[in-house]
């Protein structure tokens, strides 16, 4: 399977280098605007601990959203199921950003992998802390179950974001108002830029990503960091709601749960196989990696790899 493996993530590789159309890269988010398009590297570790990976899979990104599942794996071990009161867990139908339902429900968000919900997820980790100390803890969360402490904020990526994150600024104002934070909104906003500039290459982030795909325990050091349960449900989610309005049609061409980030970088979990990470920054309509996904359709269809069955 390992040699299998090699030869397909060279292919992909080969196959996507000179691809025409790569997507847009983010530029709401002036530092992202500047990542080179033609980058692209993937990582796939296996439950042994074997890393295969090909392209530019030890340079670091910025991996915004996918720290969503970090973010929500700590508030969970925190404060475990009593976060469902101010987060659903239904997809939204609607960009990572909107507040159309925000408002229309109330402030309560629609799971915790939109912006607005993971606001809220920012709010219950910084609780009664310091916006310092608590983006600290994530960092050191993230190092932890990377078994890396070579895993750092952008603080220019932060700094920016804090600059121009008005939209963000609206959603957390929304929040505040309808009492679904408990912190002032630019402490939370603080936070939730910071977790989102953390710098983690693709070799990175499938080492941070492989207790999803190992029924919450690391394979290798044995460590537990969720329960099996809980590791199940964080899957769950990834699978309905890791690429926003792009959800259902990544189930539909690639079908294993993922979360997406607009620095371009996706983790996706092969349950009881495989974690695996892609970066290429250019996005398609929905703010998802265009030819990430389109290495893990490839990937996964030629591994069969699908939750779904082969
Ligand atoms: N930091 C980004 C934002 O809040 C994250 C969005 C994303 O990666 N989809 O807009």
């Amino acid at each position: 399977m390992k040699q299998r493996l090699r030869a397909v993530l060279n292919e992909i590789e080969v196959e996507l280098k000179n691809a025409t159309t790569r997507g847009k890269v983010a530029d709401y988010i002036p530092p992202l605007a500047q990542v080179d398009p033609a980058k692209f590297g993937i990582a796939v570790m296996l439950h042994d601990g074997t890393l295969i990976s090909a392209g530019d899979a030890q340079e670091k990104f910025s991996i915004q959203s996918i720290s969503k599942v970090f973010a929500l794996t700590l508030a969970l071990g925190k404060r475990g199921d009593a976060i469902w009161h101010r987060v659903g867990r239904e997809p939204s139908g609607d960009p990572f950003n909107s507040s159309i339902l925000l408002e229309l429900e109330k402030g309560m968000p629609r799971n915790p992998f939109i912006n607005a919900g993971a606001i809220v997820i920012s709010d219950i980790l910084l609780s009664s802390h310091q916006p310092r100390e608590t983006i600290g803890e994530i960092v050191r969360f993230v190092q932890s179950i990377a078994e890396d402490d070579d895993i750092y904020i952008d603080e220019v990526v932060a700094k920016a974001e804090d600059r121009t994150g008005f939209n963000n600024a609206a959603l957390a104002n929304l929040l505040k108002a309808n009492k679904n934070l408990d912190n002032l909104p630019p402490h939370v906003l603080g936070v939730y830029h910071h977790q989102c500039a953390l710098a983690m290459s693709c070799e990175q982030l499938a080492c941070a990503g492989l207790f999803l795909s190992a029924s919450g325990r690391n394979p290798i050091s044995n460590h537990r960091i969720v329960s099996v349960e809980r590791a199940l449900r964080i899957n769950a989610l990834m699978m309905t709601c890791g690429h926003y309005d792009g959800s259902g049609d990544f189930a539909f061409r690639v079908g294993v749960p993922a979360k997406s980030g607009v620095g371009g970088g996706i983790l996706a979990t092969v349950p009881g196989i495989a974690s695996i990470a892609v970066w290429s920054p250019g996005l398609n309509q929905h703010g998802n990696s265009l030819l990430g996904t389109r290495a893990l359709e490839l990937l996964c269809r030629r591994m069969g790899w699908s939750i779904f069955g082969r």
